[in-house]
């Protein structure tokens, strides 16, 4: 029955069917510009208006806007702490938090999975966000094994700059060693699957 009257993904609706001491994983995934930061503060901005106990962790290596806040594209922001690696994160996560947020997953450590297998079995709401493929369209870090271990998945998707379409891939427009270019997001243009090639591409001109 209330899965007849609630949308699936919807927060409060695992909230609700999740009471019983038992926690659990949900991932948000997508390309740049695709709004995980986004919908991942909005979870957590709603958990905290139903008083439960938050805390946020990000990696160390993105600290581009700030260092003590996670922020998305269109400025929204939410407190966190900067964490060099997953395992830090457990060893950060105090007894009575009941929900914990991860942002820009894919820069952890393959120890990720374990952190939040560990914490979700304790009870704790984990909720991950992350760039789910790198510039070159292959599986991004720990991303691919939390979307096989979450009991929720989110993708998200941004627009196409070249034809409007829903985007899946960070297209990469400048020559750069290196998986990403942290904090570079002029350097990426959103692209669907016919407009994305696995290397650095011209920018989108725009008329
Ligand atoms: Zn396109």
């Amino acid at each position: 029955m209330m899965d007849k009257l609630t949308a699936e993904g919807n927060d409060e609706h695992l909230a609700q069917i999740n009471h019983h001491n038992s926690g659990w994983i949900e991932v948000i995934a997508g390309s740049m510009f695709s709004g995980k930061s986004e919908e991942l503060i909005r979870r957590l901005r709603r958990a905290r208006i139903a008083r439960l106990k938050v805390q946020v962790f990000k990696p160390e290596i993105d600290v581009r806007f700030s260092k003590d806040h996670i922020v998305s594209h269109s400025e929204m922001r939410h407190e966190s702490a900067a964490v060099r690696s997953a395992a830090d994160i457990l060893a950060r996560v105090l007894p009575e938090t009941e929900v914990v947020g991860i942002d820009e997953g894919q820069f952890f450590d393959t120890d990720l999975v374990a952190v939040v297998n560990e914490l979700a079995g304790r009870g704790v709401r984990v909720i991950v966000a992350g760039l789910d493929q790198d510039y070159t369209g292959q599986p991004f870090g720990p991303m691919p094994q939390l979307l096989a271990v979450a009991e929720y998945i989110t993708k998200t998707h941004a627009i196409c700059v070249r034809c409007g379409q829903p985007a899946n891939y960070s297209q990469r427009i400048v020559e750069v060693e290196g998986q990403v270019v942290v904090g570079a997001s002029d350097s990426y243009e959103a692209r669907c699957r016919s407009h994305f090639v696995p290397h650095a591409d011209a920018p989108t001109k725009y008329e």
